[in-house]
């Protein structure tokens, strides 16, 4: 089930959403970054790792969405980590008493039911400012930065060319902003030029969701998603090919999301009288 994209990177591909589980291999195990949705994949996938000699030895989790969170106990109890700021907001709201309620209530149909909820979250926070991931494998740099989410990661695996983008960068889901927070607009940019300065580093981009892009990739879809944040800054229609008739098909939910944005960024300046 796993297709390598990089000499010892490795990806699973669920069928939610193209969500990429990625699997880097180490000295003694395998570290998983966002390991995947469903109970049965996560479960195939311990098994095919457990049947290779690769035990996990390290989790990641790039964000604090559901999507990104989810664990199965045949992966075992390796330390799962997140940036500080990820692990905080996640422990904020494992505090409320029916967060599992929550969860299972804003799951999708076509996957409720078979998302285990028993390791959802269990995130340890690295240190603010901690640059690598600690695990005995190739560096793998954390770029922290605050656009989707709070504590938002990509990873760099320097040595193997290979960019771990989160939820940036994808060709098929467009910039999704954290609306809840200050600046969104001003954060995402900013996030961009993060990604921009990595960008000669990368030969391959794996994004949270999404194809994997090569080196021709990467600086077209950082492109691409900023002329789509500049256009819902300034109000104007993107002329963007994951939005409208242009959409892959089961994607055409993706125009929902970006008018949904425009009129949240719309009622924000409203409200504030400042954009974004
Ligand atoms: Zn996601």
């Amino acid at each position: 089930m796993l297709k390598q994209v990089a000499e010892g990177v490795l990806i699973h591909q669920s069928e939610f959403l193209q969500s990429n589980a990625v699997v880097v291999h180490g000295r003694a195990g395998v570290l998983l970054i966002d390991p995947g949705i469903t109970g049965d994949e996560m479960a195939c996938l311990a098994n095919d790792l457990r049947e290779s000699g690769q035990p996990v030895v390290a989790g990641f989790s790039t964000h604090p969405h559901w999507d990104h969170l989810l664990w199965h106990a045949q992966l075992g109890e390796a330390p799962r980590y997140g940036t500080a700021r990820c692990a905080a907001d996640i422990r904020a709201f494992l505090s409320n008493p029916h967060w599992k309620d929550d969860v299972a209530q804003g799951l999708p149909p076509e996957v409720a039911g078979d998302v285990p909820l028993d390791l959802f979250g269990l995130i340890t926070g690295l240190p603010a400012e901690t640059a690598r991931i600690p695990w005995d494998g190739p560096q793998v740099r954390i770029i922290e930065h605050q656009a989707h989410a709070p504590g938002h990661a990509a990873l760099l695996i320097e040595e193997r060319g290979v960019l771990v983008a989160g939820d940036m960068l994808s060709d098929v889901l467009i910039p999704m902003l954290d609306l809840d927070a200050a600046n969104p607009i001003e954060d995402y940019l900013a996030a961009l030029r993060l990604l921009e300065g990595v960008a000669g580093d990368v030969d391959v981009l794996v994004p949270g969701h999404g194809s994997v892009g090569g080196a021709d990739q990467v600086h077209a879809r950082i492109d691409q998603d900023r002329a789509y944040v500049h256009a819902l800054r300034d109000g104007h229609d993107p002329s963007d090919p994951r939005v409208g008739p242009s959409a892959k098909p089961g994607w055409e939910w993706v125009s929902d999301v970006h008018n949904g944005q425009a009129q949240r960024l719309a009622r924000r300046s409203e409200c504030d009288g400042t954009p974004g």
